[in-house]
């Protein structure tokens, strides 16, 4: 039998705070995770903001909740860093939104951003601290987006991302859409490092890219990426959330989760699954 191919593979589930049942996560991790690669992107202190990650009684309250109140789940990520192929990653403090009319703008993108951001990530560190033996410097971004402020503070810090896409194309043409270029173009020629393309396009970049289970519609396109990673032995980083896993496609049929198993059985009978670990620092270096 013709051998299979290798694939450096992980499940990244974004979403894991206060909010979390640990009895839910347990059934996820039964149920999907097995014996895969697990980042999870753990969210400080989440906000009661409209969410579907949250009950909708806390949509509005404007209040933080804090994970460490969750005592359960805690329990829970502490025990699974012992398996050795669970990855704690910060996933912003309260991946939170300003909402002017139409336009949502995620946390990492609001003014002051950056400024929150140092605050913050001490917090989570202190967090990740307490309760993991050897926590990375792991960081994604909430709804995937930051400001090259941000990216350059969390660089500054030797924090290794799980992909963004950078400047929206409509907003290229703007005053503030040269500014950025402008910023862009400084950072790559001064220090060798481009703040919105990062991922696996030059030497200097810590950050990996991620295939989002909402975008795989089909099994030709899932194949051409598992292809594509495989022969250039890049790591295949299917991102998620574990509360959307029992909501039905839109126009689809049947749910995601099981777009889930379908994807996981497709990878594991086409290619060697090896577990990806990710490259990255340790938060206890810094002490
Ligand atoms: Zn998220």
């Amino acid at each position: 039998m013709k051998k299979k191919p290798n694939l450096i593979f992980a499940l990244r589930d974004d979403d894991v705070s206060y909010f979390t049942s640990a009895i839910n996560y347990q059934e996820f991790l039964d149920t999907y995770v097995k014996e895969h690669s697990l980042i999870s992107g753990v969210i400080t202190a989440q906000k009661g903001k409209p969410c579907m990650a949250i009950p909708q009684k806390y949509w509005n309250t404007n209040l933080n909740y804090p994970i460490k109140e969750n005592h359960a789940i805690l329990n829970l990520l502490s025990i699974l860093e012992t398996t050795g192929n669970f990855f704690p990653a910060i996933h912003g403090y309260e991946h939170s939104y300003d909402v002017f009319g139409n336009t949502w703008i995620p946390e990492l993108q609001q003014k002051n951003a950056h400024l929150n951001l140092r605050i913050n990530i001490e917090k989570a560190e202190e967090l990740f601290l307490d309760l993991f033996r050897n926590p990375l410097k792991l960081f994604i971004p909430p709804s995937n987006s930051l400001s090259p402020k941000c990216a350059s503070f969390l660089f500054s810090r030797s924090y290794t991302l799980f992909n963004y896409p950078g400047l929206k194309r409509n907003s290229r043409n703007t005053i503030k859409g040269t500014f950025y270029r402008i910023l862009r173009a400084y950072s790559i020629k001064f220090n060798k490092r481009d703040l919105l393309k990062p991922y696996n396009e030059n030497k200097d970049s810590i950050c990996y890219n991620s295939v989002s289970l909402l975008g795989l519609d089909s099994q030709l396109k899932l194949q051409k990426i598992a292809d594509y990673c495989s022969s250039n032995n890049y790591p295949f980083i299917l991102a998620l959330h574990n509360w959307e896993l029992d909501h039905y496609k839109i126009g689809g049929i049947g749910t995601f989760g099981e777009t889930l198993l379908d994807i996981l059985n497709f990878l594991g009978e086409n290619y060697q699954i090896v577990r990806f670990i990710p490259k990255a620092k340790s938060i206890l270096e810094k002490i």
